[in-house]
């Protein structure tokens, strides 16, 4: 199934760490067929913290919803993120955007991710790679979400080196 995974990360040298994830995404969820490139953004939530590095990515996976939820949640930790302050600073924070058009809202899972909708520093690198996709719950484009956000925390593109 085509995922679309979220990487962000404040504490540490995140670009490294992305580097270094991108190995265990593919060993344990799934082939990565396209990146968006990297964006520096304000801290949501918590204010007074650095500002995150965010990328978005299209995997092929063959692993149902919930075992690409355990997988990411062990990589994560695989790579030191612990949950001192909720919204606080972490090394590596991977969460689920898309599955497909699957819907799935319980406890553990919500897809599509509540909050894609609202966050540029998500909607910006997605436009990027897939912005013809369609939101299975809004019914919109990326592009026209994209037009509808009104956040306005800075999302800037890191150039590549
Ligand atoms: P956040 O990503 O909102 O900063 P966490 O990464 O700590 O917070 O995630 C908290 C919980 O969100 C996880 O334990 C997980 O069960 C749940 N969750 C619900 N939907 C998703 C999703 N689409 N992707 C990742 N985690 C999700
Ligand atoms: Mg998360």
């Amino acid at each position: 199934m085509r995922v679309f995974l979220s990487l962000g990360g404040n504490l540490g040298n995140t670009q490294e760490i992305f580097e270094q994830s991108y190995p265990a995404i593919e060993k344990k969820v799934g082939k990565i067929l396209q990146k968006s490139s990297l964006y520096r953004t304000a801290a949501w939530g918590l204010k007074d913290q650095a500002d995150f590095i965010n990328q978005v990515m299209l995997l092929e996976s063959a692993l149902n919803p919930h075992e690409i939820l355990t997988e990411i949640q062990a990589i994560e930790k695989q790579f030191g993120r612990e949950r001192l302050v909720t919204w606080g600073p972490r090394t590596l924070d991977l969460d689920i955007l898309f599955i497909e058009n699957l819907k799935i809202q319980n406890e553990k899972l919500q897809i599509p991710h509540p909050h894609i909708h609202n966050r540029k520093f998500i909607l910006i690198p997605m436009h990027e790679i897939a912005k013809e996709f369609e939101h299975p719950e809004l019914k919109k484009t990326i592009s026209e979400l994209m037009l509808e956000a009104t956040d306005d925390f800075s999302v800037n593109l890191i150039p590549n080196p």
